[in-house]
């Protein structure tokens, strides 16, 4: 009855079984399946993880786009969204940054990128030299090309693209507009706004039954294929990664014994259920629903604050993202022998903010997005190929300490309102 009634068990069970089966099929100690028949056998076990996914990418736009503009309508009707939505965007900042700067001292003082030998990977991965060319940087005349395309022209191509960051601008737009009208004006629309809310809400919640299936496909498919072996090899880097995320969870610990003034251990362990869910998922966005559940129902915390702050933290506030990118930059320019300056580091820093904003809560979506972080300060984009055979793992742990970032936001913003 305990594990039917508690999703983060039936997720570590269906974890742990999905391992064992994986370690079986794999050639590291297992039996070691020809690859034909694994891809064919992986790819009938990810059918649950395929199907929940679907129906994810089926409903977030609509989900993201009606829970914020209903959130800043709302607040904005009771005169509350100054405080609140200023608040949030800036503790977002805040936190973030506190993330990237954990990251620039670890990757300095550890130095990952300066145990690894450029050459024997560039064998092993087959790349010519002019795969690995330093490239230029950034530099200030790039800015003006950059700023307009913030703002979705076309919204539509926005939507259909599923271009999540365009789409919450557009819904930040709108809701601002919605605030400033009289309410009678906006009503129509915002009761519709509200039941798509709750409908795509209710699917969302429905559709959770499937994960302990689709995390044990996952599983099985990510530990048969990517072995054990080629996790080894990244080993100081990935330490690097796992020790700054851990340094992100002491940090939220102490956001929420001082600033929100809840008590550490019980807090923590009300957040397990979606903790569990995007450790075994990698996606934030997948782990939304049950977020706000934990937020409403565990944590008690306010619906008007939950609503707000978790839609909007799900799709930009990844810190566990930020500081995995920072680390994975300076890595490769340790790894490729590039001096970072002053202002080459300032660049990292700046971009890797607002590049983990533009990040979509989805799995991978972290080490693509870095391709714009290297271009940056001339890191050939081929450096993440070196990267991608381990990001599965450590997007995981980052996709967890993004949503441990997120539930933490919403206590601390729950103290607050209600003080
Ligand atoms: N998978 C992460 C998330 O959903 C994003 C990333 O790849 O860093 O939060």
């Amino acid at each position: 009855k305990y594990i039917f009634k508690n999703l983060w068990l039936q997720v570590v069970i269906s974890l742990i079984i999905g391992l064992c089966v994986g370690l079986i099929l794999g050639d590291d100690v297992g039996v070691g399946l020809d690859d034909e028949t694994l891809d064919t056998l992986t790819s009938y076990l990810k059918i649950p993880a395929n199907i929940f996914l679907s129906i994810i990418q089926m409903i977030i736009v609509p989900l993201i786009f009606a829970s914020i503009v209903v959130a800043i309508t709302n607040l904005g009707a009771k005169d509350k969204l100054k405080t609140l939505g200023l608040g949030v965007g800036v503790y977002f900042v805040i936190t973030t940054t506190i993330a990237i700067l954990v990251a620039v001292f670890l990757a300095s003082v550890i130095s990952p990128g300066s145990i690894l030998d450029l050459t024997a990977l560039q064998e092993s991965h087959d790349l010519s030299d002019d795969d690995l060319q330093i490239k230029d940087g950034f530099s200030l005349d790039d800015i003006p090309s950059i700023i307009p395309n913030i703002i979705p022209s076309n919204p539509i191509f926005s939507y259909l693209e599923g271009q999540m960051f365009s789409i919450l601008v557009m819904a930040l737009i709108v809701g601002l507009s919605m605030a400033a009208l009289p309410k009678e004006s906006v009503k129509p629309l915002l009761d519709i706004l509200e039941s798509i809310q709750k409908i795509t809400l209710y699917i969302l919640l429905f559709s959770m039954k499937i994960v302990p299936f689709a995390v044990f496909g996952l599983i099985v498919g990510m530990v048969a294929t990517v072995g054990m072996g080629t996790m080894v090899g990244l080993g100081v880097y990935m330490g690097t990664v796992v020790l700054g995320l851990g340094i992100m969870l002491l940090v939220y610990m102490l956001i929420l014994k001082f600033v929100a003034k809840r008590p550490i251990s019980s807090t923590f362990l009300k957040f397990r259920n979606p903790q569990t869910l995007a450790f075994s998922t990698a996606s934030s966005m997948a782990t939304m629903p049950v977020t706000l559940k934990t937020a409403e129902d565990d944590l008690k915390i306010d619906p008007k604050v939950s609503k707000f702050v978790i839609p909007l933290g799900t799709t930009v506030n990844m810190d566990g993202t930020a500081l995995y990118q920072v680390i994975a930059v300076f890595f490769l320019a340790q790894l490729f022998s590039i001096e970072l300056s002053l202002l080459a580091m300032l660049v990292i820093i700046v971009t890797s903010l607002l590049a983990s904003i533009g990040t979509p809560a989805v799995p991978g979506a972290g080490v693509i997005v870095l391709s714009t972080i290297l271009v940056t300060v001339g890191i050939p984009p081929v450096g993440i190929l070196l990267l991608i055979s381990v990001d599965r793992i450590l997007d995981m742990i980052r996709t967890m300490v993004n949503v441990t970032g997120d539930l933490t936001a919403s206590c601390v913003f729950d103290k607050i309102t209600r003080d």
